[in-house]
């Protein structure tokens, strides 16, 4: 029997998960569905092994522009204002409080860093502050043991960061759930495809098939396969940019970034304390260039290459792209990464020796279970990577694939999506008692809701 619902949500990740809560919560709708492949919420690239675990607020983040700070750090205390709505164990379960840096390393990295420090960043983040080298020693003094005495650093440090794990974050929306609303949840259930007839959208799973009014594919890549499967998405392709971890015992306070290079939408190799694990200081995320769509799932390659869609367009803007000099070099060392032994020693010298410069081979093991793959989005337009997360909305439809920094920039997804899918469904969205937690005055929900 088909079962129908007014929303279906796909994939139970935090993207997923936080659209649910926010819909049930805020908006009038009545019916709405969750439908999650795998036996829990949170167990993809939302999971804690998967990702670095780091609130991106955007003041260590060296690759944003001033716009992209100022809506990252409103997005991403959104997660905060949510966790000031639950008891202190369960908040405390999910969310720590570190300190966290940038490191340049050498004249040039300096540089950048003291550039970005300009008066109008401090206005926005009024908590950093520049450490020379001997004051980084006292934070962190694992970076200064072993360096070389005349190489020049400098940090611009915080100690207002967060650590989050999103995999527990995804599962306290599902248990916030209003009471008596008929918002459900279907698991080990994998949607294998949709279609569309006179406005209503026909989903053939796993378990059986459903329809509805308005569909939201939140599946990471796998999100722009099904909007290529209804002829959506077309100006864009997908670079699936894998990421692993070492680990080594714990030799950092807080996380430790690096200048970021160019224009490179992910981040650089950093260091950060491990939520699971508070002895260990993780290292990564390494780059690399995979054919399909999750880690360890070479059978999702044919899906991969659909959401790829293999044209003239795509082959010139992956040529564009991997042109670039900064690209080009992150690639081709994380190639040699990837070798057995020598990979595990180029990958401490070329990248842990920069922030940890005392630890030795022995120290550093591969994380086995750690580690995910970030949808990049290239736009064929423009020929280039997409910075964040990237939403197509169509009618009764909407599709979103989230790298980072998605994770933290969930609970603002979620409002867009609400707005969006109470808008096309005419219902309502609540917005006075949204605002009574999330959004303080009109100039905020104005930054959260606009772009
Ligand atoms: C190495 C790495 C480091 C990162 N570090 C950070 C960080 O420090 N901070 C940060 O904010 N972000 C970080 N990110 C990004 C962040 O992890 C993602 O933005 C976020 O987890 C994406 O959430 P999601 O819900 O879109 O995807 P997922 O968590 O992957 O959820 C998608 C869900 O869809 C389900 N699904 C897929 N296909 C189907 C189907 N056909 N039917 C049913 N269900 C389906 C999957 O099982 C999965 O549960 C990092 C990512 C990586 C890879």
């Amino acid at each position: 029997m088909e079962k129908h619902y007014e929303v279906v949500i796909v994939g139970g990740g935090i993207i997923g998960t936080s659209i649910l809560y926010t819909l049930s919560n805020f908006s009038s709708v009545k019916s709405m569905l969750l439908l999650e492949k795998r036996g829990f919420v949170g167990e993809g690239t939302s999971k804690s092994s998967s990702n670095s675990q780091t609130l991106h607020v955007g003041d260590i983040e060296t690759n944003y522009t001033m716009e992209k700070v100022i809506a990252t750090k409103a997005a991403s205390e959104l997660i905060l204002k949510y966790v000031k709505t639950l008891g202190k164990a369960e908040a405390k379960s999910m969310i720590s409080p570190v300190s966290k840096m940038v490191l340049g390393v050498g004249e040039s990295e300096i540089e950048a860093i003291e550039k970005r420090c300009d008066r109008k960043f401090l206005e926005v983040f009024p908590h950093i502050h520049l450490l020379r080298k001997s004051q980084i020693g006292v934070v962190e003094p694992f970076i200064i043991k072993g360096r070389e005495h005349s190489e020049k650093i400098l940090a611009a440090h915080s100690r207002e960061g967060n650590m989050v794990n999103f995999e527990l974050l995804s599962r306290s929306f599902v248990s916030h759930l209003p009471k008596g609303k008929n918002a459900k949840i279907s698991f080990n259930d994998e949607v294998i495809s949709i279609e569309e007839s006179r406005g209503i959208y026909r989903l053939t799973t796993t378990k059986g098939i459903y329809t509805a009014d308005f569909v939201l594919f939140a599946a990471g890549g796998y999100s722009l396969y099904f909007a290529k499967s209804l002829g959506y998405g077309n100006d864009l392709s997908l670079l699936s940019v894998g990421g692993n971890f070492y680990y080594s015992k714990r030799v950092l306070n807080g996380k430790v970034y690096r200048v970021q290079k160019g224009h490179i939408p992910f981040a650089a190799v950093h260091g950060d304390p491990d939520l699971d694990y508070p002895r260990r200081t993780r290292f990564g995320p390494t780059v690399n260039i995979l054919p399909y769509m999750e880690k360890g799932a070479p059978s999702s390659a044919y899906k991969y290459f659909k959401a790829v869609g293999v044209d003239e367009r795509t082959i010139e803007s992956l040529l564009k792209i991997t042109a670039d000099k900064d690209l080009l070099e992150i690639v081709a060392k994380n190639l040699l990464y990837a070798i057995p032994d020598i990979g595990t020693y180029l990958f401490l010298k070329e990248e842990v020796n920069k922030i940890v410069p005392s630890l030795r081979y022995d120290d550093l093991h591969f994380f086995k279970e750690g580690g995910g793959v970030r949808p990049q989005i290239i736009d064929k337009k423009k020929m280039s990577l997409v910075l964040g997360v990237v939403d197509i909305k169509g009618e009764g439809i909407e599709f979103n694939m989230a790298p980072s920094p998605g994770a933290s920039a969930c609970l603002k997804e979620a409002l867009s999506s609400s707005l969006y899918i109470t808008k096309s469904l005419g219902e309502r969205f609540h917005k006075e008692a949204y605002s009574k937690i999330f959004c303080s005055d009109e100039s905020e929900w104005k930054l959260l809701t606009q772009g």
